[in-house]
């Protein structure tokens, strides 16, 4: 622990969760408001949740980073509006249980339970059915943000409201958020989760929109060559029935999980991993809990480890309806022609608007993870398919992809330099900085 400038800061390496960007860095843990006004105006910084961005985006080397995790307190619920206000800290999974407890149910949470609320709020995430709930930024009431040369600030839809939409999808520049108001909805008593077989990517997407106003809805697919799109879309129906049974709840999935000494995914590993999610999740019907259909990455834990020290990238793009199946037949051309190793593929469909360098819009989404991004195949194929996506009108997740570089961000988001501006209105200085904004020129 070194003392700067009158306060504590611990020295420590912070790397991102897909294990590709890393820093050494100052950390400040403030655990009561008046040692986060206490850092000197004029310091570099950024704010930090729980740090389960696949990549570094709430670290990097010479800016201070400001942890957010000891403000994890619920401090206000309304039974009755179903409004719930929380530090920016708790996590989204101790926020999601609060509520189903009261009868209530907080529509957009990401698949890491630990993800704090204000990670949430600077991503703009999204969750199961984004083409349904919309991303983050539609269950936010306000927020109470700490700004090095304003001071604190309240923002709502009303007051401060251009420095309110900032905030999403803002990735700490427009200041500190330190509390929010969250919007619940009332729950129901559990879904029935619902499996259902595609031969490929553009079935998917059929499949997608035809169970648009389904609470839960993604699809998990095979990016093996001879396999490729073949998988399952999950969609859940509300269900009216009490659970009669407590379905099993997993353990939260842990911020850091310790990587397998070596890559699990190879091609058999790949193999095998497919055949046990389609001997799982295969066709069918289960009655389940809300908590487990929200987070069914905590049985993951085994996958994210199997990709070894050297990491993984997932690859997140969001392509129009109109060339959505052009692209999935020249990615599928392309994996044809590679051979590269996908571990997964995910899809969901969207149908929002596109906001400042959110990750909304109409279209389906496919987020592709691959192991050993650096190995010289895989790197080849993460290039093509970013090509791809740019030549079919896509648009990155710049939360999730560590491999994306600035001048492909820039064509994916048409506007981006007047995204940058607007965001950096609230910084001038530019004091908020990360390896994501680093990396992109935001
Ligand atoms: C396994 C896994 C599954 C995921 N699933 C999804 C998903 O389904 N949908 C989705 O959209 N995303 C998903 N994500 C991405 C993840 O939800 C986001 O990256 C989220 O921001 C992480 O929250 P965090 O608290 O860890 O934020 P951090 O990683 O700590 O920070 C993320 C960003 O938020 C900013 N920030 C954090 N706290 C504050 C604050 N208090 N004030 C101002 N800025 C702040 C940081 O500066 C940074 O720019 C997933 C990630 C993982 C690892």
């Amino acid at each position: 622990m070194s003392m700067r400038r009158g306060f504590a800061l611990a020295e420590t390496d912070l790397r991102s969760f897909d294990r590709r960007e890393s820093a050494h860095c100052h950390v400040q843990k403030p655990d009561r408001y008046r040692l986060i006004e206490a850092l000197p105006d004029d310091v570099q910084r950024i704010s930090r949740g729980s740090g389960v961005s696949y990549i570094g985006a709430s670290f990097a080397d010479g800016c201070v980073v400001q942890d957010l995790s000891a403000f994890d307190r619920l401090l206000d619920f309304d039974a009755q509006s179903g409004l719930l206000t929380v530090e920016a800290g708790a996590r989204i999974g101790d926020v999601v249980r609060f509520a189903l407890a009261h009868g209530w149910l907080l529509p957009v949470a990401p698949g890491h339970p630990r993800a704090s609320v204000g990670g949430c709020i600077a991503a703009d995430v999204h969750g199961k059915n984004p083409a349904r709930d919309g991303t983050f930024r539609q269950h936010v009431e306000a927020i109470e943000l700490f700004d090095p040369s304003s001071g604190w600030l309240h923002l709502d839809r009303n007051h401060n409201a251009e420095r309110f939409s900032a905030c999403f999808a803002g990735f700490g520049i427009p200041g500190l958020i330190a509390q929010a108001t969250l919007r619940l909805v009332p729950a129901s008593a559990g879904y029935s989760l619902r499996s259902v077989a595609v031969a490929s990517l553009v079935e998917a997407g059929e499949v997608l929109l035809a169970h648009a106003g389904a609470p839960l809805l993604y699809g998990w697919h095979d990016g093996r060559a001879n396999r490729f799109g073949r998988g399952v879309v999950r969609f859940g129906l509300e269900s009216k029935e009490p659970m009669t049974r407590r379905s099993r709840l997993a353990a939260d999935l842990p911020a850091t999980i310790k990587p397998w000494p070596w890559c699990a995914w190879n091609r058999t590993g790949i193999a095998a991993m497919n055949r046990l999610i389609g001997h799982r999740y295969g066709p069918g019907q289960v009655h389940v809990a809300i908590e487990s259909a929200m987070f069914p990455l905590n049985d993951a834990r085994a996958y994210y480890a199997g990709f070894g020290a050297e990491g993984f990238v997932e690859a997140q793009w969001l392509l129009p309806h109109a060339r959505y199946a052009d692209f999935v037949g020249s990615l599928e051309g392309e994996v044809a022609r590679q051979r590269p190793r996908i571990s997964l593929i995910a899809s969901k469909l969207f149908d929002g608007q596109a906001q400042g360098f959110g990750f909304d819009g109409k279209g389906i989404a496919l987020a592709i993870q691959l192991p050993q991004p650096k190995a010289r195949t895989q790197a080849a194929f993460i290039a093509s398919l970013t090509e791809l996506a740019l030549l079919h009108g896509g648009r990155p997740n710049l939360i999730k992809d560590s491999s994306l570089q600035a001048d492909a961000a820039q064509r994916g988001i048409a506007d981006f330099a007047a995204c940058r501006e607007r965001l950096r209105i609230f910084d001038p200085q530019g004091l908020q900085g990360s390896m994501l904004t680093r990396r992109l020129g935001l």
